[in-house]
């Protein structure tokens, strides 16, 4: 069996870690890497620590608007899947690339799997949010990360081949955790361990106009503890293109710097007194190593997480940052919501069965 996995973005990259080395024990797996973050700290350094195989394929999609990359990532794989005839594409998340390999497949008629089906925010004006619900109406196999996600495609009519696994961004964090605490961390920084906050923040709603760039600056500037902030590049652009990075840049208690590796990003994340993010993937990561999270958004499909009282949803608003950050006592039990560290292996065994 012949499998296209499509891949393209930083969290596709750590989800491709452990599934890989699952799928490739099974079936032939043909990696696609679309080129939508093309640059070293995003991408090759990712593959380079994390093992993650060379790519077969590159689509070079480079800059770009998510329309007119959209555009040019499904222009280069049509040939692609038609040389390949693949019996199954296999796209990941919830981005351009993700929402490209679906509509690539479902248009030359290829089955489609999506990994992380079934999440919602409920928000249709996210990028994320529409490529997710178009991703799991075009699928036949749909890998589930949790019960929440299994119960949104139920309530949208969504049932056959819908498989809970569990979730793979676990699998990568336990399967990476010995290397990543064996980094120097927040040490190399001058940092104490439990005494700083680590910070991320790159979706198109924190940075895409001047009011939401106001309103982040304002957020981080209102933060009076150490904290660091490994900025994506996006969001470095935006700040600097619209002359508000030195106004970062000078507070005294945020340090800034590039992109960090995975492994180096979560040995920072390990030791910090709280995450302060509006990523996906690092509020998950947060809630695996026992970190408190505070989520500058509205909304999360990471339910599970606010539900139990280990993230807490404060939008871009600084008397709600702070509040939280005042007060991040965390439940002693944390439950099981992404399963049990196996997920890659459920989602290769899924796929080898549906051939
Ligand atoms: N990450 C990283 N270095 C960083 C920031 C994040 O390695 O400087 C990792 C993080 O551990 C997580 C993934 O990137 O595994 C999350 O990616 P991102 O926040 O870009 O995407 P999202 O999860 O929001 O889709």
């Amino acid at each position: 069996m012949k499998v296209v996995s499509v891949v393209g973005n930083r969290p596709q990259f750590v989800k491709a870690a452990p599934l890989s080395r699952a799928l490739r024990a099974r079936v032939d797996e043909v990696l696609v890497h679309s080129g939508q973050h093309y640059d070293p700290e995003l991408a090759d350094l990712f593959f380079d620590e994390l093992g993650v195989p060379r790519p077969d394929h590159a689509l070079e999609v480079g800059h770009g608007t998510p329309v007119t990359q959209l555009a040019v990532m499904l222009q280069r794989l049509e040939p692609l899947l038609a040389a390949e005839r693949p019996d199954m594409v296999l796209v990941y998340g919830d981005t351009t690339t993700t929402l490209a390999g679906a509509l690539a497949a479902a248009k030359l008629g290829v089955p489609l799997g999506h990994v992380e089906a079934g999440l919602r925010s409920f928000d249709r004006s996210m990028p994320e949010e529409q490529n997710r619900v178009v991703a799991d109406h075009l699928s036949s196999l749909l890998l589930c990360p949790t019960d929440t996600a299994v119960e949104n495609l139920a309530r949208e009519g969504v049932v056959a081949g819908v498989h809970q696994v569990g979730d793979v961004m676990l699998d990568a964090s336990r399967m990476f955790a010995p290397a990543a605490a064996a980094r120097p961390g927040p040490a190399a920084l001058g940092l104490e361990p439990g005494r700083y906050l680590l910070v991320t923040v790159h979706r198109a709603a924190a940075t895409d106009t001047e009011a939401a760039l106001d309103a982040l600056v304002e957020v981080l500037r209102a933060i009076d503890e150490p904290a660091v902030f490994p900025v994506h590049p996006r969001t470095r652009h935006r700040l600097e293109a619209t002359g508000r990075w030195d106004a970062l840049a000078g507070h005294p208690t945020l340090r800034l710097s590039p992109p960090v590796g995975y492994l180096d990003f979560t040995a920072l994340l390990m030791s910090a007194r709280a995450v302060v993010t509006d990523s996906g993937g690092v509020q998950k990561e947060a809630y695996f190593h026992g970190v408190p999270c505070v989520t500058l958004r509205d909304t999360t499909e990471w339910v599970e997480t606010v539900e139990g009282g280990f993230n807490h949803l404060t939008g871009m608003d600084p008397a709600r940052v702070r509040a939280a950050l005042a007060d991040l006592a965390m439940p002693a039990e944390r439950p099981p919501y992404y399963g049990d560290g196996r997920a890659a292996e459920r989602i290769a065994a899924a796929v080898a069965a549906a051939a």
